[in-house]
């Protein structure tokens, strides 16, 4: 375990790839260069409000120590061996072509390789300008640093492919935010958060170079980008190979956003990781009362475009976006194509089988297509909390009695009251499954096995992020220590504390339910 401010860091990035080398922060267009070097800008007093032990651990970094240490979380401390960058990316936003992009409040300190051979990229989300940060001030703010800081590491926790985050400090500075973009501005806490990951390429970081003709140096990414991170895919089909993979890991991941009921809020192709993890957590949430159409995105709302329910079918398209930037490389589109049109069945297959878990189903058989289908239709119907009804399905009766003994039985899940219509529905999908259970030739420990490491039962509900979010900025840590514990445990009944619908007040209050981009 070594002190952060005594790592020997690498720099194979910045190394490998040309880069604007003037350290002029200025907002501009960067043609011809993967990155502009950018010295995060200093800030008023850096104090660590959280670290993640066991990532750090994982990385062989000591908890910080002295004010050096925090210094460098903070931007305000850079060692001899750091290179701090400014990737340079654009994207597709909300179904349309944005141009350049760039890390606009996200510089890259240095990668670190651990003992066990493993590379990091060390990153800070809000310190301060960068090329890329056109009109905005390359800061973060307190609330949405928690945001990213706590839901990053639940991810993790959850089971499902993330970015990590390893230290929150917050800057002492003051941030001005127009939090409903409606002209009433306010001054919030600033903070800045170390995000770590293997890579933070995004599908924009290739499309940018397509889009202005670099073919070469689009070449020279993806070669990069397979050599390090899919190194066991080799041989002249390596290309394709690759984009299939994408393809697969992707679609996984939105499987597994399903399995958990989270919406990401802003699936544009910047934020799309290129190795198939959840990256840039800005305004989402997970699902309470079941809706495939809730986005927790207000810019997202007239089009709700990424709602919870057509995270796959976006996902799909903005691997479209992906597959035309490498398409340069191909000496037609057809395999492209053909990798592309293989993404649906094989969502279908991976999440299938994801239901069948949930459900404790023992296999698949071909009727348990037509039973999930009727889950998502009654479940639409009923709107009840997700991850409470779930948890009480695991406990579901062997002999249903009658529709009473069904709607008492998921009384707790219920928002509102089931309509008769709602619980004769519901009576005939739980009868059903009850008897499909029987069907299983595993025990019925086993089934609920199963089901209770597919189904969580302590979620980071934006209201619980909320109240942590207020209670620190007055400076009380109790909640947000506790988030910090039950995070870490969210298949078991530790935290049994938190295990309740969202509270009636929440569901209209600003940032409990609804959150905007400005953050
Ligand atoms: P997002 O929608 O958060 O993924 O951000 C889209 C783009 O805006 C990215 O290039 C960000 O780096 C940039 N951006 C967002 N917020 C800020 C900010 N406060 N300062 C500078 N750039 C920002
Ligand atoms: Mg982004």
């Amino acid at each position: 375990m070594q002190n952060l401010s005594a790592v020997q860091f690498k720099n194979d990035f910045v190394k490998n790839f040309k880069g604007d080398e003037s350290g002029d922060l200025s907002p501009r267009q960067t043609p011809g260069v993967f990155y502009s070097k950018a010295i995060p800008t200093p800030v008023k007093k850096p104090t660590l409000l959280a670290w993640s032990e066991e990532l750090a651990n994982e990385l062989g970094i000591e908890q910080p120590q002295d004010q050096k240490d925090v210094d460098i979380l903070g931007g305000n401390l850079v060692t001899t061996t750091m290179h701090p960058y400014a990737a340079c990316y654009a994207g597709h936003q909300f179904g349309n072509w944005a141009g350049q992009l760039g890390d606009g409040r996200a510089i890259t300190l240095a990668e670190l390789k651990t003992q066990a051979g493993k590379s990091y990229e060390l990153q800070l989300k809000g310190a301060g300008p960068t090329p890329y940060s056109r009109r905005a001030d390359g800061r973060a703010v307190l609330r949405s640093s928690i945001r990213e800081y706590l839901m990053s590491e639940a991810m993790h926790y959850l089971g499902v492919p993330t970015t990590r985050a390893l230290s929150l400090v917050s800057t002492g500075d003051r941030v001005m935010r127009d939090m409903f973009y409606d002209g009433n501005a306010e001054y919030e806490p600033g903070a800045i958060v170390m995000r770590v990951a293997p890579s933070f390429l995004r599908f924009g970081n290739f499309e940018i170079l397509a889009a202005r003709n670099e073919i070469e140096n689009l070449r020279k990414l993806v070669d990069w980008t397979i050599n390090l991170y899919y190194p066991y895919i080799t041989g002249e089909d390596k290309i394709i190979t690759w984009y299939k993979e994408i393809m697969e890991r992707t679609a996984k991941l939105m499987v597994e956003w399903l399995r958990v009921g989270f919406v990401h809020g802003v699936m544009n192709t910047d934020n799309m990781s290129i190795l198939g993890l959840t990256i840039d957590y800005g305004p989402y949430s997970f699902v309470d009362d079941y809706d495939p159409n809730f986005t927790p995105n207000t810019t997202d709302l007239p089009g709700r475009r990424y709602a919870f329910g057509k995270q796959s079918s976006v996902a799909k398209w903005n691997l479209g976006c992906l597959g035309g930037a490498i398409a340069p490389l191909f000496e037609n589109t057809e395999e492209l194509v053909n990798v592309l049109n293989g993404y649906d069945d094989f969502f279908w297959m991976q999440f299938y089988t994801m239901m069948g878990n949930k459900l404790g189903l023992d296999e698949l058989r071909p009727e348990d297509i037509t039973m999930i289908g009727e889950f998502e239709k009654v479940l639409r119907m009923v709107k009840p909390d997700m991850t409470i009804f779930y948890q009480l399905l695991m406990d579901v009766p062997a002999e249903i009695e009658n529709e009473q003994a069904v709607v008492t039985h998921f009384a707790e899940s219920f928002y509102k009251e089931p309509t008769p219509e709602q619980v004769e529905a519901l009576y005939t999908l739980i009868k059903r499954y009850a008897d499909r259970i029987k069907l299983n030739t595993t025990t019925r420990e086993e089934s609920q096995e199963t089901m209770r490491k597919a189904n969580p039962r302590f979620i980071l509900r934006n209201y619980l992020l909320h109240q942590s979010i207020e209670e620190l900025e007055k400076g009380d840590n109790t909640l947000f220590e506790k988030l910090q514990q039950a995070m870490k445990d969210p298949y078991s009944k530790r935290f049994d504390e938190f295990f309740a619908k969202r509270p009636g007040w929440a569901s209209q209050k600003a940032g409990c339910s609804m959150l905007s981009c400005s953050s």
